[in-house]
């Protein structure tokens, strides 16, 4: 009965040339250092950032009256563009859905009043620079649960999308 057990720990154990020389504490390091930063030597700036969207996930059997609610709460509050409602999955969204399209310079207003307004939904807020895939895989930020993005369905290069001219004519303070 002690051959499974000797098996398992000789696969386990490094092979003998990977211990017991100066590379090993080297080597683990250097992997670190490989990984963690970034390639580029400087930072993005912010003016990549041509505009935002927030996508309000919804399911269409329960939470569509929630959806519907903070729509309108949206509405009266932001001088935003409000987006078809989308039923069923389209893009690279991967429930129901509607977009909420504004300025960058709403973002300080918008989005913190979304952190105390979301309930039960998940918002996808994205920037929208040339790379819209890099906009929603890598540099999104999640409001409430995420919820699965289909990077496939989104190119790696684009005109920067300006924000639209609001359809929205708010009268009340967020
Ligand atoms: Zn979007």
């Amino acid at each position: 009965m002690m051959a499974p057990y000797s098996r398992i720990f000789a696969v386990a154990r490094p092979p003998r040339t990977e211990v017991g020389c100066g590379h090993q504490l080297s080597v683990p390091r250097k992997t670190i250092e490989m990984t963690d930063l970034p390639d580029s030597p400087d930072p993005r700036s912010t003016r990549e950032i041509v505009s935002y969207h927030a996508h309000v996930y919804y399911d269409p059997a329960t939470t569509r009256p929630e959806a519907e609610r903070l729509r309108t709460w949206i509405g009266e509050r932001f001088a935003v563009t409000l987006g078809r409602w989308h039923d069923v999955k389209v893009g690279p969204h991967d429930q129901a859905m509607y977009q909420v399209a504004f300025a960058a310079e709403l973002f300080s207003s918008l989005v913190p009043w979304l952190m105390l307004n979301h309930g039960s939904l998940s918002v996808l807020v994205h920037p929208n620079t040339t790379n819209p895939r890099r906009d929603h895989l890598v540099n999104p930020l999640w409001i409430g649960s995420p919820v699965a993005v289909h990077g496939d369905k989104l190119p790696d290069h684009a005109a920067g999308e300006q924000a639209p001219s609001p359809n929205t004519h708010p009268v009340l303070p967020p």
